[in-house]
């Protein structure tokens, strides 16, 4: 009954309202879709042309004119336009008019590669519904397939487009089939489109507004704003994003951020054009921006929620933590720059909500960070943007996964291979899987199911083809592994095998046994904290033989010779020499004077003795990623 009351339906005219009865409050307020507006976002997998379709929408909507408009316009950080690969989510305001009436379009691009699907699920929330864009000439791929359940899980309308359809040789039915099958909109239904050349972008833009709902805003509400990415701004402090879910937010009013219970004032509020541009209010329904002033970065988190001081409510849900499981030590190159470190990773975590780090020290490379991402592409961004954005030289250490130690009355989780405790206390070790989806022509199945059993600790699920009907069949084959099975060379390994064609995600299933042991590394005689590595018992012979192998080669002769050593628990391995860089001190010499010549080469063992007592040696860094050996 209550349901009935809850949900009474007023019609009028075309405008639908619901009317709401909030047992809370006692109250009745209104529920009604802000019908101008509509919030969707692109997503695909890499590479399928969602920047590209974007330039075309701002093209059409003169949000940008087309002269001024460059390839990917929404790729704004420089690491973005030179590989070619967006890593941030970016929000743009445009202006449109379909059948007479106008409309604000909030368009979020978003990243495709799996290491940044938390950016994806943020934009998620932000809106109401999502264009799933498949390339022609590739089909579904591997992070089509995680994006659109994502959407799915969001409930979010989706709409399928095939990108591309201006190269030749292409099987557009197939395609339309497979997409069909996997949304359950029918192939008539599912436009073809070139984002290159423009061709079906506007159809399917009016598609957008006659299939995406408007969100739906409740009547006289106090401002919820839900912080969905920021920024830190020197002068202005920290820039909020947000999609506004009720209320209004106006400029210099007195603002309130509920989960980390702080006040400040909102010095401006705006929209993207996809540059900030000011406005005197935001409300309900849009997606915009509040400069909040705070120069505490700890203050705006990403997921809080934004009120007004004085009026608000509870805090809208937010956002699951996302979790890290690849970690690397990141060091400054000249020790004493901890701090500078420190404050760029505070500022970058602003931009990136997924990074995580905690101090950590080692003896070899003074005070650092261990730092936690999410895959290693992540790893690869963070250290280019830390370069770049905050001029750091830096050092970064092999990456390992996360371990879980269970000893006899405690259990913790390990980040660092240094940090491992001695064996005899520890009861058992887990490790994270992950869940693998390959998606790959039917040619390639035998060799990467082969490559895959070769890894051993793999368990093959489930195989299952994708459009049967089509000529060329292609599958999604599951897999289970471990996670650190991942950070060698998968990516390479998967997409030479399979010529380009194949493609994976994964996602983090559980922690379960593993038969691992702590390989140190031995460096005249020293162990090297941060050169040490977890390997799997029955394989620590094989990996300790190659890393001092590699090590041979990376690090520089000295003046004496030294030892490279792997060792387990003080037991030694595996051993490499590299031998001296010799002086000839005898050179000054004539003739045969053995006794003297014998005397000279005895004073100089013993001074190499001396340094190799008294010296350090110093590791470059390239050798802490180099004992990742292939
Ligand atoms: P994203 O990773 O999904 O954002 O993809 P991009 O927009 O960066 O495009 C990836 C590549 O595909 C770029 O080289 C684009 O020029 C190209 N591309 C995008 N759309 C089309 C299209 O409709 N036709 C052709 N031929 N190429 C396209
Ligand atoms: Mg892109």
């Amino acid at each position: 009954m209550l349901n009935l009351f809850r949900r009474l339906l007023l019609t009028e005219g075309p405008e639908l309202f619901y009317l709401t009865l909030e047992p809370k409050y006692h109250r009745i307020s209104f529920t009604m879709p802000k019908l101008n507006i509509r919030n969707f976002c692109i997503i695909s997998h890499i590479d399928h042309g969602k920047s590209t379709l974007a330039d075309r929408f701002l093209e059409i909507t003169g949000t940008i004119s087309k002269d001024k408009i460059e390839p990917q316009y929404l790729d704004r950080l420089p690491l973005e336009k030179e590989r070619g690969i967006t890593i941030k989510l970016q929000p743009v305001t445009m202006n449109y008019k379909l059948e007479g009436n106008d409309y604000i379009l909030n368009l979020i691009d978003t990243p495709g590669h799996v290491d940044f699907s938390y950016e994806v699920s943020r934009s998620l929330v932000a809106v109401e519904g999502a264009i799933l864009l498949v390339d022609a000439s590739q089909g579904i791929q591997a992070q089509t397939l995680a994006n659109f359940h994502l959407a799915q899980q969001q409930g979010l309308k989706v709409i399928p487009a095939i990108n591309k359809v201006d190269l030749p040789h292409l099987d557009l039915d197939s395609v339309k089939k497979e997409l069909s099958e996997l949304t359950g909109v029918s192939s008539e239904d599912i436009i073809g489109i070139s984002a290159k050349t423009g061709h079906g972008v506007q159809e399917l833009l009016d598609k957008v507004i006659k299939k995406v709902p408007a969100p739906e805003i409740i009547v006289d509400q106090p401002l919820s704003a839900l912080i969905f990415d920021s920024y830190f701004d020197e002068f202005r402090g920290v820039v909020a994003f947000v999609r506004i879910f009720g209320g209004s937010v106006r400029t210099n009013q007195k603002i309130k951020l509920i989960k980390t219970d702080t006040e400040s004032i909102a010095l401006n509020v705006g929209i993207f054009r996809p540059d900030l541009v000011d406005k005197e209010s935001l409300s309900a329904g849009e997606i915009g921006y509040i400069v909040t002033g705070l120069k505490d970065i700890d203050k705006c988190r990403v997921g809080d929620t934004v009120s007004i001081n004085g009026q608000e409510d509870k805090a809208l849900s937010g956002y699951k933590e996302p979790q890290p499981m690849v970690f690397a030590g990141i060091y400054p190159k000249d020790g004493s720059r901890q701090e500078k470190l420190r404050k760029a990773l505070d500022k970058l975590k602003l931009n990136d909500a997924s990074l995580i780090f905690e101090p950590e020290d080692s003896s070899a490379l003074g005070f650092g960070f261990r730092v936690g991402f999410l895959g290693l592409l992540h790893l690869d961004i963070t250290m280019e943007r830390l370069k770049r954005e905050y001029s750091l030289d830096l050092v970064i250490t092999a990456p390992s996964v996360s371990y879980k130690i269970f000893q006899k009355n405690s259990f913790k989780i390990i980040k660092s291979p240094s940090s491992f405790p001695d064996p005899s206390y520890i009861e058992k070790i887990e490790e994270p899987w992950v869940r693998i989806d390959i998606v790959s022509p039917q040619e390639c199945f035998g060799l990467l199911m082969e490559f895959l059993d070769s890894l051993g600790r793999v368990k093959f699920v489930s195989l299952k083809y994708i459009g049967a009907s089509q000529k060329s069949k292609r599958a999604l084959i599951h897999y289970e592994a471990p996670l650190s099975l991942l950070l060698v060379d998968f990516y390479d390994k998967i997409k030479g095998l399979s010529k380009g064609y194949a493609s994976y995600s994964y996602e983090f299933l559980d922690y379960r046994l593993a038969d691992v042991v702590r390989l140190d590394i031995l460096v005249a005689g020293d162990i090297v904290d941060q050169l040490a590595t977890i390997a799997y018992r029955d394989r620590a012979y094989i990996s300790g033989r190659r890393i001092v192998k590699k090590l041979k080669e990376v690090l520089p002769r000295q003046m004496f010779e030294i030892k490279v050593q792997a060792a387990i628990g003080g037991k030694i391995l595996a051993s490499e020499r590299i031998s001296a860089l010799r002086k000839d001190v005898t050179a000054k010499l004539y003739g045969g004077d053995v006794s003297r010549k014998n005397k000279l080469l005895k004073k100089q063992k013993k001074g190499k003795k001396k340094l190799m007592q008294f010296g350090k040696i110093n590791i470059p860094p390239e050798a802490y990623m180099a004992i990742i050996v292939k």
